[in-house]
């Protein structure tokens, strides 16, 4: 996190509480995901806001599963949040789960009956809604609200014993049916869900609902800073009605804006819909908004945490560009990417003059930008190369600084060659381009004074290797395809996945490491896939190279 930015609205409320000496100065947060999808960048600011909290105020981080909805978590999630958190960065001081408070909050429950706050309710859930009044209109009280103290606990007491089906009953708070906050007109804590849970097994058919298990659990916790989104700003009253009532640590709930990003849908359901309907090949395809697809595509955590710090804490809802994700991924791989010649869409080179059997090695640097060029690695050279079919033009437009009739280029680390002729097939595509090369024009001795304006890169033909490449697009081809009346699934981009089977790579990519990023010159940042197996080699591209947010800043 960068030091040097203004305090956020939460720090300042932090920072104030700790100035009063409320909670001794303590400061503890968490992170609350429900285990029922993966972790998706929107999350990411989360977790960045919750710990960078506590690092910044010595606090403590709790990890805590909001697991109160039997149905929908599983195992597997867990795990891949627990992943995701790790790689982000970040440690948690505790891993917690709100389905170790059940019988804690079943407790909670009794307690608020017995002082005659909460009540069951035998009516349908129809019914209640239609009790519930509308903003302007006052809610009517259910025949079941005066049930007494000892009626309203035998009868809590049997929905949990497992006596009721689904939905026959439910316990609600007693509060104000005239609540302007329709979140105060007698909410549901508990209904009846007979479901195997994915950690409690089927030791309980009733659960809570979260308004009764997130204050809850942030008071057990003794969590100080209870951050949330926005949605939450009508919940609030009701957090802090219970933890009145039950007189239990006072947590305190605070809501800043979530991030909504251009061309990306933020929300698990909707992301689980893409992947059942297999728009997607998985949670973790690289099109994905997910943190294990952007890792799977070669974001670095490094460069989300810078993202997430850029984009701030506002209170306000905001959409952010999603161009800001691929400047702070493109400025992050820029530092430490090893540059490498690949060729994506490869037409043959032959160098005229160049003996037929010999080969040099060049010294390539691994980046520039790294002291002494991060060290070399021998690039082989021979008469025949492959080079990009883009880097060629039959008629030359006049800015057009690459190969064509009587053209000079530089190839990347070599020499300096001039087109002489090439061949075409009946189609009319450019098969092969033939050239002189300049013997003393080698990169470093270069002794023939001419400049060329461009410069191309390579691949020698004995010496490539073979890659499949994924290129990679927008998933959606609107900026908020979750915006309008339509269906998302409508706004899918039909090429937001380019495949190419065979490109060319320098021979040192066979080695390339997992996890590892490479500029491929020109071309982008590349990754390898996780599909590759030994003699099978799969990139995907991260990002481009083109840094179009850097422009817009500018223009600002
Ligand atoms: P979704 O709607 O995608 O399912 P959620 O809010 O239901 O998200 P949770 O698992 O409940 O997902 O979220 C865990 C935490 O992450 C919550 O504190 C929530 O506020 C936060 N969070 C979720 N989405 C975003 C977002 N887009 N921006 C910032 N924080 C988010
Ligand atoms: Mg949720």
């Amino acid at each position: 996190m960068s030091e040097d930015r203004s305090l956020n609205f939460i720090e300042e409320i932090i920072e104030e509480d700790i100035r009063n000496g409320k909670n001794g100065g303590r400061v503890h947060t968490r992170f609350p995901p429900e285990p029922n999808g993966y972790l998706h960048i929107g999350h990411a600011k989360s977790i960045c806001l919750n710990f960078g909290l506590a690092q910044r105020y010595n606090g403590q981080t709790n990890l805590r599963f909001d697991d109160t909805n039997p149905e929908k978590e599983e195992t597997e999630y867990v795990e891949s949040i627990k992943e995701d958190v790790k790689w982000l960065g970040f440690n948690w001081a505790n891993e917690l789960y709100a389905s170790d408070y059940f019988e804690q909050i079943y407790q909670f429950a009794v307690t608020l009956i017995k002082k005659g706050k909460a009540y069951v309710d035998d009516s349908t859930p129809e019914e209640i809604a239609e009790q519930k009044g509308t903003p302007t209109e006052p809610g009517r009280p259910s025949p079941f609200r005066e049930r007494s103290i000892e009626e309203n606990l035998r009868l809590f007491e049997e929905m949990r014993a497992g006596n009721y089906q689904d939905g026959e009953k439910v316990l609600r708070a007693k509060i104000d049916l005239a609540s302007p906050n329709m979140h105060m007109r007698d909410p549901i804590m508990y209904r009846i869900r007979h479901a195997h849970h994915h950690r409690t097994g089927d030791a309980w058919c009733i659960y809570p609902m979260y308004d009764f298990a997130h204050g809850q659990s942030d008071s057990i916790e003794e969590i100080t800073h209870s951050v949330c989104t926005l949605e939450f700003i009508p919940h609030r009253a009701l957090y802090d009605w219970f933890i009145e009532q039950l007189e239990i640590f006072p947590s305190r709930q605070y809501e800043f804006a979530r991030l909504n990003m251009t061309y990306t849908l933020m929300s698990k359901r909707r992301l689980l819909q893409l992947v059942n309907e297999g728009f997607v090949s998985g949670w973790d395809d690289p099109r994905m908004p997910t943190i294990s697809a952007l890792r799977r595509r070669g974001f670095t955590p490094a460069s989300i945490r810078e993202f997430c710090d850029r984009i701030g804490i506002a209170k306000r809802e905001n959409i952010i560009d999603v161009s800001l994700l691929e400047f702070c991924v493109r400025e992050d791989l820029n530092k430490t990417a090893w540059r490498r010649q690949a060729v994506l869409d490869p037409v043959k080179l032959v160098i005229t003059n160049y003996p037929e059997d010999q080969v040099e090695f060049f010294d390539g640097e691994n980046n520039p930008e790294e002291e002494n060029g991060g060290g070399t690695r021998a690039v082989p050279f021979s008469r025949e190369l492959w080079i990009e079919h883009e880097d060629f033009m039959e008629n030359p437009t006049k800015k057009y600084f690459r190969l064509g009739p009587g053209l000079m280029v530089r190839l990347k680390h070599a020499y300096i060659v001039k087109c002489e002729s090439f061949e075409k097939d009946e189609q009319g595509n450019i098969t092969e381009i033939h050239c002189s090369y300049l013997p003393e024009s080698k990169s470093g001795s270069d002794q023939t004074q001419i400049k060329v304006k461009g410069t191309i890169h390579w691949v020698s033909v004995p010496h490539a290797e073979k890659a499949e490449i994924r290129l990679y697009d927008r998933l959606f081809n609107v900026e908020d395809p979750a915006g309008d009346d339509s269906d998302f699934r409508e706004h899918i981009n039909p090429q937001s996945l380019q495949v190419i089977p065979e490109a060319y790579i320098e021979p040192d990519l066979k080695n390339a490491e997992a996890h590892k990023s490479y500029q491929f010159i020109r071309k982008g940042y590349f990754t390898l896939d996780k599909d590759s197996a030994p003699g099978k080699l799969v990139f995907n591209r991260t990002v481009t190279l083109k840094d179009t947010w850097a422009k817009e800043v500018k223009k600002q």
